[in-house]
């Protein structure tokens, strides 16, 4: 139980919803047990802790309900509050409470879809953990909200005889068809199955029905798999001696695409079904990465959920209840599949752990790795990271068991450095043969669009984004400049706005331009970006086609698997190592390494060329040796003299308003707020460029303590942003931003 030093009264006064209601006469409030003489320890304690679940910060739970019979940590209530109705989970149960017995309220009802106590504790957790709320972190661990399970019409034939006059023929069809059948979801023949049902032949009942979803539709333990090699082998005796562990080690599966990481992953979960545990496997994006799920469903079967985007409420709420209940025990899924209700964890996979979409932009803004590693230790289940360009992180961290090769035994494809720094165009002469020659190619542009800014070339003026101060991108199919952070959209300029001059300059080219160029090479040519409605269907024609060029955005390098493709392209290695990031170095470095990894997986074999303004840049030229260690070492060597991540944590204090003035001053009491922390430097206040309209500063904060500093930073903000002169300023704490 937490110590508080509000009053429930007056911290739900703060966040002017009065918590004092009339006790109410809900069914439940009968059930709750007798409240028991002090100093005698019943069994179970007669107070629940809820927390209601809403998105409003100011409001700080839990409060005090009379907890039903059957109520635990848990489960989700609908509970009177101020004037209105909430639904909340129970976060915990008390002997007694601050409010007097006659001021406990009882809660309307019970819902039927509980959460695993451990997700209950996990959402705590990473409420401190990133500066959120207890409230915005269980909505994260709920189910989906608002879907219900799918009911039908089920009918069964009783065994009676039909009562009244002989059934007609096509009655006694229908009956005779249900009795060989066995029981059925009615359709368009619900009218006459209810004829039957009258006359007592028949019985109906309403049943939930579970929505197919497409993915555990592939088919059940077709494929047979396959023996491993010994560096397999090698591998899986490791992992079989941590899931007998007490308490694993997580382990970083360190192994070049094609090196069989994803058969370890399945030997790994059946290892774990076998002992009666369930099983996660998190991957980047589901809609970009379909055969690993095929695989796990090929393998596994109906035993399988997946939890994506791209299923309606109702299928996400049909998956999450088989999970639940127990029907599936392996869910695979992008970064929220880490909240899987699934009892009796054994294993955590986390495929391509380098990949940036692991981390998740809202509030709270957790790292899906971060969390796993959380979880898993909570669950004393196996994490199994694994990747060809892990990150430092995970190097520095994680136990590393290796798969040094691939499995057909074929080389990594040569990298070639194509050096640009004489050559005006986007593509190098040399790059423009290989791409003729070869049937197949992937090219990878870091930049969607036609072109990144327009000026004009008379006066200098550049279209900006009115909301953003940063450059208009120009879409030339859909004839618009678009802001790439916000949803300004307009109009192609015919003139310069400021001088009138026809004289409009494009500068630099992105992927949409780079499209219109490659179809002069004769191929046929499928652009994969952020822009295009459905990448799975591009995919699939791009995978069909004999000959042809798939050029895009860093989707292009993500885990597909395509033999036939001999040549990969990186056609501006510069455009991430740009970035001023520190990480900009390590996302270079994968990026080349993941495409080299899409090439030459065929018999046929293929290469990667490299074009760069900076060939000696140590990301570029490692990716190019496929030399991971070498650049792990120095990547790392430079993180720990920099006193980088693994080296330090860094949290992220952003404050924005619509006023620049608001924001400087802001920030300025958000910086005398920290103080001086220990062990910890402060960076900043320092501007950012304006975004959707609003002014930006940042404080970043690179603590060696990661607890205290996470501490001090939620304290400081919490001080500034109830302080009535910092009104209208929002304030947002990103703790291990990307
Ligand atoms: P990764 O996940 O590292 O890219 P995969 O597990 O997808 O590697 O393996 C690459 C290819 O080799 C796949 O087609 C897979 O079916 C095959 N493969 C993996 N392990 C074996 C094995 N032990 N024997 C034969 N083929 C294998
Ligand atoms: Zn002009
Ligand atoms: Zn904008």
């Amino acid at each position: 139980m937490q110590s508080r030093d509000h009053s429930q009264a007056r911290r739900a006064r703060e966040a002017s919803a009065p918590v004092v209601v009339p006790r109410c006469e809900a069914s439940a409030a009968a059930a709750a047990p007798p409240r028991r003489a002090s100093g005698i320890l019943g069994p179970v304690p007669p107070v629940a802790k809820v927390e209601p679940i809403t998105t409003a910060r100011a409001l700080r739970g839990p409060f005090d309900y009379l907890r039903p019979d059957g109520v635990g940590v848990g489960s989700v209530l609908v509970v009177p509050f101020g004037h209105r109705d909430v639904v909340g989970v129970v976060v915990a149960l008390a002997e007694d409470s601050e409010l007097a017995d006659e001021r406990l309220a009882a809660p309307r009802r019970v819902l039927d879809h509980d959460l695993p106590p451990e997700l209950v504790e996990l959402a705590r957790w990473m409420a401190g953990e990133y500066c959120s709320t207890p409230a915005r972190a269980l909505a994260l661990v709920s189910p989906p909200p608002g879907a219900r399970a799918k009911r039908a019409w089920w009918a069964r034939a009783t065994g009676r005889p039909p009562a009244g006059r002989p059934l007609s023929e096509r009655q006694r069809a229908l009956l005779d068809e249900l009795v060989a059948g066995g029981p059925r979801a009615a359709a368009g023949d619900l009218p006459a199955l209810r004829r039957l049902q009258a006359r007592g032949a028949v019985a109906l009942e309403r049943r939930a029905v579970r929505r197919p979803v497409a993915h555990t539709a592939v088919g059940a333990r077709s494929a047979q798999p396959p023996a491993l090699t010994p560096d397999q082998e090698h591998v899986m005796a490791e992992v079989r001696e941590q899931l007998a562990a007490p308490a694993p080690a997580p382990l970083l599966l360190h192994g070049v695409t094609g090196s069989g990481k994803t058969e370890v992953y399945l030997r790994a979960a059946a290892s774990a079904l076998e002992r009666g545990r369930g099983v996660i496997v998190l991957v980047p994006e589901i809609g970009l990465t379909p055969q690993i799920v095929a695989r796990f469903a090929a393998r596994f079967g109906d035993t399988i959920a997946v939890a994506h985007s791209k299923l309606s409420a109702g299928e996400r709420h049909d998956e999450w209840t088989r999970l639940r209940s127990g029907e599936a025990r392996v869910c695979i899924g992008p970064r929220s599949a880490v909240f899987a209700p699934i009892e009796d964890l054994g294993l955590i996979v986390l495929d391509e752990e380098h990949d940036a979409s692991y981390k998740h932009e809202g509030d709270p803004r957790y790292d899906a790795r971060h969390v796993a590693a959380r979880r898993a230790q909570q669950a004393g289940a196996l994490l199994l990271a694994g990747s060809a360009t892990p990150r430092p992180e995970s190097v520095h961290a994680l136990r590393r068991v290796r798969l040094p090769g691939r499995v057909d035994g074929r080389p990594l494809p040569p990298v070639q450095i194509v050096d640009m720094r004489a050559c005006a165009g986007a593509l190098h002469p040399d790059t423009s043969h290989a791409l003729v020659d070869a049937p197949k190619s992937i090219v990878l542009l870091n930049r969607r669009g036609w072109s990144n800014f327009v000026d004009c070339r008379s006066c200098g003026h550049a279209w900006i984004c009115p909301q953003c101060d940063v450059a208009l991108v120009l879409h030339r199919a859909d004839g618009r400049l678009a802001c790439h952070h916000c949803a300004h959209r307009e109009r192609v300029p015919e003139r310069c706005a400021k001088c009138g001059s026809t004289s409009v300059a494009r500068h630099g080219a992105g992927t949409e331009r780079l499209e219109h160029d490659l179809a002069a090479l004769g191929h046929e040519v499928l652009r994969l970006d952020a822009d295009v409605a459905d990448p799975g269907a591009l995919l699939r024609r791009f995978e069909a086609a004999p000959r042809a060029i798939l050029v895009g955005t860093q989707m292009v390098a993500k885990g597909h698997d395509f033999p036939d493709v001999t040549l990969g392209v990186v056609v501006d290695a510069d455009g991430t190592l740009r970035f001023p990031d520190f990480r900009a170095e390590e996302r270079t470095f994968a990026l080349v390494a993941q495409l080299a990894g899409r090439a030459g997986r065929g018999p046929a074999g293929g290469r990667v060329l490299v074009q760069t303004l900076s060939p000696a840049a140590p990301s570029i030229a490692a990716a190019a040796r496929h030399d991971a260690d070498d650049f792990l070492r120095g990547e790392l060597a430079r993180r720990e003299a920099l006193r980088y991540p693994p080296f330090s944590h860094l949290i992220r204090l952003v404050c924005s308003a619509p006023a620049r003035a608001a924001v400087t001053c802001a920030a300025r009491a958000l910086r005398a707020g920290l103080g001086e922390l220990d062990e910890a430097q402060v960076l900043g206040p320092a501007p950012l460029f304006k975004l959707r309209g609003r002014e930006r500063a940042q404080l970043v904060i690179k603590a060696s303590a990661r607890a205290p500093a996470v501490a001090a930073a939620g304290n400081a903000v919490a001080t500034v942003a109830a302080d009535r002169a910092h009104r209208g300023v929002a304030f947002s704490v990103d703790v291990d931003p990307q």
